[in-house]
């Protein structure tokens, strides 16, 4: 077992023979795509199991980021965190609107609130916070700055699946929030993702947006898109919530084993629980400081890999660091020194449902012991 590879993370799949049955219903029934009942279905069960209003699917993460700022004639400026995954960026870039980077708070990775403000001007029209790695952002004083600035807000809750804030879904804040559902998240429905509404008059709009802007036959409301979820990863996606639970109860077992061996080696940091928040474990971030490690970062990212051990450098490099993006204004270093040195420090560990005692004991071993 000594050299099996040991991967950042690993996707929860449903049962074959139950995946099988549904398919035999799909077959059946000759509805693949396009609104059909297993579709239907996911939406109401995630919408349920998130506490949320509305759910609406999508094929991927992205769309749905793209979606909410054209539906909202997003322009202008929109002030977002380089301490992402680039999709967050890109869906803005896409819509022809500047980003403008803010930096984080180092005591979460999230987006500085206190630093909001410097960044507006009369173009910016909206902000787009990530939840990065599951952790809540501080939307209460988001909500106040947007409130104050007549600014919309987009929250990429692509690591948030699940999480809540004193029973409340994290979900539930800002105008819309987005979620992905690919294979390398908490849940999956292999690619594919949703967005997260207030109103039922919003979720409509949104319905007609990801299918090509269609309120019915004849009518075309907008330029839409093309982001429909086949009856296939729809009914996938239906086994997959009925295991989620359970998979996120072994991913928190993973995180309590290595903040019990890592909490007392110096040099490496990482996240606590936080008082009054359900968390999804989504990832398990350490951050590494050389000089009271004794090894680089990057060393030690390379002596995990040379024996198999695969983690994941998220986020970096920064999203600013970018050649599309590091022309901007806001991109330059000294703008954001907090995301430099958390991009610079972090690995994640491996993080998922089916790792071992054996594996999190070989993992734990090459980190605890330079
Ligand atoms: C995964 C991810 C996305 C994109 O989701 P896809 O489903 O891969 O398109 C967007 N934002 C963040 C923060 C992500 O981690």
């Amino acid at each position: 077992m000594e050299n099996s590879r040991i991967t950042v993370t690993s996707p929860l799949l449903p049962n074959l023979d139950e995946f099988y049955g549904l398919l035999k219903q799909i077959w059946n029934s000759k509805w693949i795509t396009n609104n059909g009942s297993f579709h239907k279905q996911l939406e109401k069960e995630l919408a349920e199991y998130l506490k949320v209003p509305f759910v609406s699917l999508f094929t991927n993460g992205t769309l749905p980021l793209l979606t909410a700022l054209q539906a909202m004639r997003i322009t202008g400026e929109v002030i977002t965190t380089p301490y992402s995954f680039v999709a967050t960026t890109h869906s803005i870039w896409w819509n022809g609107c500047k980003p403008v980077f803010v930096d984080v708070d180092p005591a979460t990775g999230n987006m500085d609130p206190e630093k909001i403000e410097a960044a507006i001007t009369p173009r910016t029209t909206a902000i787009m916070p990530v939840h990065v790695y599951g952790q809540p952002c501080d939307t209460k004083r988001i909500k106040e700055i947007a409130d104050r600035y007549g600014l919309k807000v987009i929250y990429d809750a692509a690591h948030a699946f699940g999480v809540q804030v004193n029973g409340e879904s994290v979900l539930n804040e800002g105008d819309m929030s987005t979620l992905s559902f690919h294979a390398t998240k908490v849940y999956n429905t292999i690619e594919g993702g949703a967005m997260v509404m207030h109103d039922e008059a919003t979720k409509k709009r949104i319905d007609y947006l990801k299918n090509f802007g269609f309120a019915g036959e004849t009518t075309v409301v907008g330029p839409g898109i093309n982001s429909k979820v086949d009856e296939m990863r729809a009914a996938y996606g239906i086994l997959n919530l009925r295991q989620v639970d359970a998979a996120i109860e072994a991913r928190h077992q993973v995180a309590v084993r290595y903040r019990e061996a890592l909490r007392n080696v110096e040099g490496v940091t990482f996240f606590d629980d936080i008082e009054g928040v359900k968390h999804n474990y989504a990832y398990f971030p350490i951050f590494i400081d050389e000089a009271k490690y004794g090894m680089s970062r990057d060393d030690l990212y390379v002596k995990m890999k040379s024996v198999g051990v695969l983690g994941r450098r998220y986020f970096y490099p920064l999203i600013s660091e970018f050649s599309t993006y590091r022309g901007l204004e806001s991109a330059n270093p000294e703008n954001l020194p907090n995301a430099h040195k958390m991009a610079n420090s972090v690995i994640c560990l491996p993080m998922h449902h089916q790792l071992s005692d054996d594996d999190v004991s070989r993992i734990l071993e090459l980190v605890v012991k330079k």
